[in-house]
C-alpha cells in the first residue's frame, strides 16, 4: 500500500526570493497537511548526503554548492497518494517543461535553482524524512 507521506524542501532560491509563504499556500490548498518543519542552513556533508544518489552526476558538485548557498525550509506533508501527487504540484525539473500552474513553474528560476525538491519514492521519502527529523519531532 502507497504511504501517504512525503518529504519535501523549499531550496536556497525560493527563500531567497521570498517565495516560502506562496509555496506553502499552494502546498496547503492542495490538500497537503504538515506534519513536520523546520527552517535550517544544510552543511556540506549534510547536502553530499542527502543527495548522494547523485554523486556520479556531472551536476553534483553544482548542486551541493546551491543547496548550501542559504537556508532551506524542510518539511514532511501528508495527504493521500502523498509521493505522487506532490511531484505533480511540483512539476517538471526544469521549469521550462513544468506544466502551468505548478510550483516551479511559477517560482524556479532555472533547472538547478528549481525552488523545491519532493521524494520520488515512498522508500526515498521515509529516508529523507528521516535525516532531517527525529519521530518526536513529527506531529501525530
Ligand atoms: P528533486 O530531487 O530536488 O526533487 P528532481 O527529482 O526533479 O528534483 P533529480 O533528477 O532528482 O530531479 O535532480 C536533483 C536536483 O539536481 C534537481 O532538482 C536540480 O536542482 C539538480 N539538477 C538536476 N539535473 C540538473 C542539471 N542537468 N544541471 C544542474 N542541476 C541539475
Ligand atoms: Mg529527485
Amino acid at each position: 500500500m502507497a504511504s501517504n507521506r512525503t518529504f519535501t524542501m523549499i531550496k536556497p532560491d525560493a527563500v531567497e526570493a521570498n517565495h516560502i509563504g506562496h509555496i506553502l499556500a499552494m502546498i496547503t490548498d492542495a490538500g497537503f497537511t504538515i506534519k513536520a518543519m523546520k527552517f535550517t542552513h544544510l552543511s556540506r556533508k549534510d547536502a553530499e548526503t542527502f543527495y548522494a544518489v547523485h554523486k556520479e552526476r556531472p551536476f553534483f558538485g553544482e548542486l551541493v554548492d546551491y543547496m548550501i548557498s542559504g537556508p532551506v525550509v524542510a518539511a514532511i506533508l501528508e495527504k493521500d497518494n502523498a509521493v505522487a501527487d506532490f511531484r505533480n504540484l511540483i512539476g517538471a525539473t526544469d521549469p521550462a517543461e513544468a506544466a502551468e500552474g505548478t510550483v516551479r513553474k511559477k517560482y524556479a528560476e532555472s533547472k538547478a535553482k528549481n525552488a523545491v525538491h519532493g521524494s520520488d519514492s515512498d522508500d526515498n521519502a521515509a529516508i529523507e524524512s528521516g535525516f532531517h527529523f527525529s519521530e518526536r519531532e513529527i506531529v501525530g
